[in-house]
């Protein structure tokens, strides 16, 4: 697989650089030359969800890699199933909260883990570095805990990450460095493009990045797309509407990629919260990003996404029409409304789904079949439902094990100095 940088075409690199740089020149993104069509989708949608992740990602990365390297990089990371719960009537939630932190990001933080350690010499020590609103923290940390020669540093901004998933990235200790950071998300973003910037840091530390710009986490999510399809009766495969709960918006990139390569989906809804930049911008084409709000679907709360340029050259290589694609903004009530009509629908759920579900009722035609991305375990939001819905919310073990442990992070300001200084103590 070659891939160009989307600010800079002339650089060119292979799914194992892209992999290891993460991000490429003028803080470009990577993304593919051209993307594989795949043949006979109905024996795809017939195999076993890794058999089938095995051919997907071969026909990605398997000329550059091995189909047996891919193989054994896919069973090992995705361990986990990814059920299709019928909701009501024509609406389905794929449930993609069954890895070990209960949240989607362990699809692609797994896989990336897995092919950083397969290409890592084993006597070179990198540096992961990451900004996470909740999620990608634990997911990333618990990815990549105990791998040799790997060390993790999170990111996180101080009070917006929920006790819980605070405590999946930063109790693990060993390779694992976790830092509060006394300000908002979008903040502690930028102090990862600085430290891209460094020379010293990029360099001295090997570094790179393990957030939704990573390919091979992109890539990943591209698997339980099919895995929805195959899900479906097949009498409803072709007339499939997804509603991506979307930040970032590194999910909708995935599902618009397994769309161009031949998945039968008919359309997407990307569903934001308060942080509503795309739906604006799809309505004026301007593209004015706001001063981030804090909402309950926290791991949504991100007024520039990082992932949007994917989604234009998308669009403009023609892979896909611009009509496919609608954007929906549901507010705080409508969320905490959500929530409550899935469970009185016999569906206890959290803030990041019911948002997708909202915007998914709000667009549904009655011919057509739905699917909202159920992107994380309502006990990872356990305080927020246990207030809506006045009962409470089971721990599952994964989370009860560690609700006391001790936080092991460090403390900062939104200063890149401090930042580094750390660093080079911790990890140099
Ligand atoms: C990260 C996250 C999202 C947003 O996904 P993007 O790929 O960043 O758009 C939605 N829900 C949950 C629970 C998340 O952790």
């Amino acid at each position: 697989m070659q891939l160009y940088n989307l600010k800079d075409a002339s650089e060119e690199v292979s799914f194992s650089q892209a992999v290891k740089q993460g991000l490429g020149r003028k803080q470009g993104l990577f993304f593919p030359k051209s993307l594989p069509k795949l043949s006979d989708i109905d024996g795809l949608l017939a195999m076993p969800f890794q058999k089938r992740s095995v051919n997907i990602m071969s026909a990605l990365i398997g000329d550059e890699l091995g189909h047996d390297t891919v193989e054994m990089l896919v069973n090992n990371a995705f361990q986990f199933t990814a059920p299709l719960a019928h909701v009501t009537e024509n609406i389905y939630s794929l449930e993609l909260f069954h890895g070990p932190t209960l949240a989607f990001k362990d699809f692609g933080a797994r896989f990336l883990a897995q092919c950083l350690s397969h290409l890592t010499p084993a006597d070179e020590a990198i540096t992961i570095l990451t900004a996470t609103s909740g999620d990608t923290g634990a997911a990333v940390a618990q990815a990549f805990h105990g791998l040799a020669n790997i060390n993790v540093v999170v990111l996180y901004p101080k009070g917006m990450v929920s006790p819980l998933q605070e405590k999946q990235f930063s109790t693990l200790g060993d390779n694992i460095y976790s830092v509060e950071i006394d300000a908002a998300f979008d903040d502690c973003q930028a102090m990862v493009k600085d430290a891209f910037d460094d020379q010293e840091i990029r360099e001295d530390l090997h570094l790179n990045s393990a957030n939704s710009i990573n390919i091979a986490r992109l890539l990943a999510q591209v698997c339980y797309y099919f895995e929805a399809v195959a899900q479906l009766p097949v009498d409803k495969r072709k007339e499939a509407v997804f509603s991506v709960p979307s930040g970032n918006f590194g999910n909708l990139a995935a599902a618009m990629i397994a769309k161009t390569m031949g998945l039968p989906i008919k359309r997407f809804v990307a569903a934001t919260n308060s942080n509503d930049t795309v739906p604006r911008y799809l309505l004026s084409g301007l593209w004015e990003p706001k001063k981030t709000v804090s909402t309950m679907s926290n791991a949504m709360d991100i007024s520039s996404p990082n992932n949007w340029p994917r989604i234009e050259a998308m669009f403009e290589a023609g892979y896909l029409d611009k009509s496919i694609l609608t954007a929906e903004t549901v507010d705080e009530d409508y969320t905490h409304m959500g929530v409550r009509q899935l469970n009185s629908l016999g569906y206890q759920s959290e803030p990041h789904a019911a948002v997708a579900y909202k915007a998914l009722k709000r667009s549904l035609t009655d011919d057509e079949v739905g699917i909202f991305l159920g992107t994380a375990h309502p006990a990872k939001f356990k305080e927020t439902v246990e207030n809506i819905l006045g009962v409470p919310v089971a721990l599952p073990k994964e989370l009860a094990e560690i609700a006391n442990k001790d936080v092991l992070s460090a403390r900062m300001p939104a200063d890149f100095a401090q930042l580094k200084a750390y660093m080079f103590e911790k990890l140099a």
